[in-house]
């Protein structure tokens, strides 16, 4: 962001006193406030105020999305909401991270399962309270399902160089490719846990050839490997439109999205929707995939065409079924969820597996609140 961007963003915020922004942030950071900092030119303090409540911000900043706190900008009601995300992230860049002031150790330890934001935002607040930290992750990398967003929105570097600031640290152990099984075990080892281990189960289309598709999460963990192809997406989220765009940007010759309902009712933000079309993915709305054939190493699909009927709800409109044939990949793109009857009793979880999260900032928070409670039981 050059000078003059950022000096006429900051300009535009009215300062005001009720803080509705503050209020609406998940970690409480105060845009207020830190812009504020930033119109004096003091981009440490304003730096300042954001790192201290949020182990992740310039992270947040690159990937928030429109709900939170640009949502009650007042400024919304005279023409735009204050761009707070972008103006985050710039502020980190130019003010840089404060070292991590920890209190006396106390000799209580944690152990944390699930090395994602909600994972690192317990941990932050366990170093923040005197305690000291073992966290366990899967994945031979910290980060979880925000590894999964794409380079262009998210500078992997950036959310590496963040987790390192709070991780590398002497009193908090990462045990990298390590799945833990025995949660009980574990939990008689320390003094509390926090179990954060993100949302595991892609979400099902339910259809005929659905073990043809390619969930998601295997899709964004290695995308260059589909170069060239025709490729269908099912979902009409954020994770679908991920997986459409970074198809197109790692080659795919094609990329259609099956959207059950219309364009405009797609759950993603108005820059996603520019994006969108600038990268040349086709949306086909209101039609859903009810059936998926091979034929030998392409898949043909049958489509059904939808309405939305008078209670809102996409309905299939019956005799509309046409066969679309050679697509090189199908991606399953409608969620993930952590299944509720598996969630091991008598622990605190945290993150996108309370069913309650789905976005970094509010798993960073959720994670914070979890380890509140691991410390006051300790208490
Ligand atoms: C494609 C995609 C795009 C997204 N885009 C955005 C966005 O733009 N903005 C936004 O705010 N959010 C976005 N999100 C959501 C965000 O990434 C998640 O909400 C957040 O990562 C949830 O954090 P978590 O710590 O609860 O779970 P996760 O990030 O899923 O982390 C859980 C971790 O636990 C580990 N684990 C699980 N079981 C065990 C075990 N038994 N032992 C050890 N480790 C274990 C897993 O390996 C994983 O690393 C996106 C997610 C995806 C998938
Ligand atoms: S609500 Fe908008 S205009 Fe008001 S202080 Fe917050 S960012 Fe500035």
């Amino acid at each position: 962001m050059l000078d003059n961007e950022l000096n006429k963003e900051t300009a535009r915020c009215l300062g005001c006193r009720a803080k509705p922004c503050q209020k609406a942030c998940p970690l409480g950071v105060s845009p207020t406030d830190f812009i504020k900092a930033a119109k004096e030119n003091d981009f440490k303090s304003a730096a300042a105020e954001i790192t201290f409540k949020n182990p992740l911000p310039q992270t947040c900043g690159l990937v928030c999305p429109d709900r939170f706190c640009q949502k009650v900008c007042i400024r919304a009601k005279m023409d735009q909401a204050i761009a707070i995300p972008c103006l985050q992230a710039e502020i980190i860049k130019r003010g840089g991270y404060q070292p991590l002031a920890l209190p006396q150790n106390n000799g209580k330890r944690a152990a944390i399962i699930g090395g994602g934001p909600a994972g690192i935002g317990a941990c932050y607040q366990f170093l923040l309270s005197g305690w000291s930290v073992d966290i366990y992750e899967t994945q031979n990398k910290l980060g979880g399902a925000a590894r999964l967003i794409p380079e262009y929105r998210l500078a992997h570097q950036v959310l590496d160089a963040e987790i390192k600031r709070i991780v590398e640290n002497e009193r908090v152990n990462v045990f990298l490719g390590t799945r833990v099984e025995d949660f009980v075990a574990l939990k008689a080892q320390y003094d509390g846990v926090v179990l954060a281990l993100g949302e595991p189960m892609s979400r099902k289309l339910g259809i005929i050839g659905e073990e043809y598709c390619v969930p998601f999460i295997e899709y964004l963990s290695n995308p260059t490997k589909f170069k060239g192809m025709k490729i269908c997406v099912t979902g009409g989220g954020e994770v679908a439109l991920d997986c459409a765009i970074t198809a197109k940007k790692c080659g795919a010759d094609t990329v259609e999205m099956f959207v059950r309902r219309r364009q405009s009712d797609m759950r993603i933000m108005a820059r996603d929707q520019v994006e969108l079309t600038k990268t040349g993915v086709q949306v086909r709305e209101l039609s859903s995939v009810i059936k998926i054939k091979q034929d030998g190493a392409k898949f043909d699909l049958n489509v059904i065409s939808n309405r939305i009927n008078d209670e809102g709800k996409a309905e299939a409109c019956i005799g509309t079924e046409q066969e679309l044939a050679g697509y090189d990949l199908v991606i399953q793109a409608l969620g993930a969820y952590y299944p509720e009857d598996k969630i091991p009793e008598n622990f605190v979880i945290a993150g996108d597996m309370t069913g309650v999260c789905g976005t970094v900032v509010q798993a960073l928070a959720s994670g914070k609140a979890a380890a509140r409670r691991v410390i006051e039981e300790n208490a």
